[in-house]
């Protein structure tokens, strides 16, 4: 059997893959490889075996596209046969400045066009029996415990700094069965926990007017609340990402106060002031996002809300973030990122007057960074003396470093497990909170 499977492995073209960008385009990255090992191909480690190399790119902000133009650079140098997809992709004439050989260039989530010309460079082999080797839920670049599950693509925002939705196109959310059979495969094939992701995860279903699906028996609809009724029957980890503060937000918090959801939120603000928000046009603006922060967490105490911000943006005065800091403080966030702003082109928020100098963002960004590392700091210390779920990463020697609910891989802070030699990476364990720092806790088996 060995002999016959290499002699597929030696005659089956070979493709490279290079994934770049949020969790977002690390799915269209999933969909594409499982596309590619479905029909046969060898998906390859290395530029120099491979017979052309697919890379998917970023077009975010600036310093994104760059990296994306230098990945395809590197991967002509190397191997000399490139097709470009992602969102950077939308930006053609760009890339065919920068490297005019490309062999083709495709957008977002447009796997057929990835796949057409792949075909065209690279004839799909004679079919290949082991293909049945591939879990149904597809090739993951994720840890095997961990995958992302995206419930829809584009956005329906105009937020100024944004191109998001000139790159990804308007919402499109994908129908609440496809969704709920996916997530039912993903834990079949033993992922332990799903990390919900969109650009808006709070709209989910309003292009579809809320379109209803039988699952397992019971009826549910394209939107938010039933989504995580349905995911929260799996009996794995639920995590929400990119979640705007609408009102309709609230009817999950009881999910989370009952165990079946994560009680963890990631909603990114970007800004306190409503100055701030009106001229960055974000969505949900007009919400009161301390009071309702406040009302979800009498509901559930132990709420981690994840959040992100920009300083800096174009027209902030010191007053403006005075009160951002001042919010924070109020606020009592768990996990919170911060960037200085960067313009990103054909990004509407250019076009905004009185631009802050480099040097005063990047002050206020120091300052709002060590404002919440204090926060952060008191907020961990609840936990000393409390046993914790955890999920394990990772193991080394004796030592683990796993998440709790209040954790998202990648991005939060995690849980350092000493003597921890007999756990095991992907699994679930109890820990007794010893200690903690500004963003980790320190654990015990
Ligand atoms: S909500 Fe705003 S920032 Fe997020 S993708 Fe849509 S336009 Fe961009």
């Amino acid at each position: 059997m060995a002999a016959v499977s290499d002699r597929f492995a030696q005659t089956a073209p070979r493709v490279g893959f290079v994934s770049l960008g949020c969790p977002k385009a690390l799915v269209d990255s999933e969909r594409i490889l499982t596309q590619l090992k479905v029909e046969g191909y060898q998906v390859v480690g290395g530029y120099r075996e491979a017979d052309l190399v697919v890379v998917n790119t970023c077009g975010f902000i600036e310093a994104a596209q760059q990296e994306s133009l230098d990945a395809i650079g590197e991967a002509l140098a190397e191997n000399g046969k490139v097709i470009v997809t992602g969102c950077l992709g939308k930006r053609e004439a760009l890339i065919r400045e920068r490297h005019p050989q490309v062999l083709a260039i495709t957008g977002p989530h447009d796997y057929e066009s990835v796949m057409r010309a792949v075909h065209a460079q690279l004839a799909p082999p004679a079919r290949n029996p082991y293909i049945d080797l591939i879990p149904a839920s597809g090739i993951k670049l994720t840890p095997r415990h961990y995958a992302y599950l995206k419930i829809s693509e584009g956005c329906n925002h105009k937020c100024s700094f944004c191109i998001i939705p000139k790159l990804r196109g308007r919402l499109v959310s994908r129908p609440i069965g496809e969704v709920l059979q996916e997530a039912e495969q993903l834990v079949k094939d033993g992922v332990k926990e799903l990390l919900v992701v969109a650009q808006d995860t709070s709209a989910y279903g309003v292009d579809i007017k809320y379109t209803g699906a039988v699952w397992r028996g019971n009826d549910y609809r394209t939107q938010l609340t039933d989504l995580c009724r349905g995911l929260g029957e799996l009996g794995v980890w639920i995590r929400l990402h990119y979640v705007y503060p609408y009102p309709h937000v609230s009817e999950v918090i009881p999910l989370m106060a009952a165990g079946k959801l994560l009680p963890y939120l990631d909603i990114p603000l970007q800004h306190a002031s409503q100055k701030m928000l009106k001229a960055m046009r974000r969505p949900a603006a007009g919400e009161k996002a301390l009071k309702r922060i406040q009302e979800w967490r009498a509901i559930c105490p132990d709420l981690t809300i994840r959040s992100t911000f920009i300083v800096g943006f174009p027209g902030e005065t010191a007053a403006d973030f005075a009160e951002l800091l001042a919010f924070i403080k109020e606020a009592q966030l768990d996990r919170v990122g911060c960037f200085t702003y960067s313009p990103v082109e054909s990004a509407d928020a250019n076009a905004l007057p009185d631009w802050v100098p480099a040097e005063v963002a990047q002050e206020r960004r120091r300052l709002f960074m060590e404002t919440q590392a204090q926060i952060s700091a008191v907020r961990l210390q609840r936990f000393a003396g409390r046993e914790l779920t955890v999920l394990v990463d990772s193991v080394v020697d004796d030592k683990a470093i796993a998440r709790s609910f209040a954790d998202a891989p990648e991005i939060d802070g995690v849980v350092r497990i000493s003597n921890a030699a007999k756990l095991k990476p992907g699994g679930f364990t109890k820990v007794l909170v010893t200690g903690s720092d500004h963003y980790d806790l320190f654990a015990q088996p």
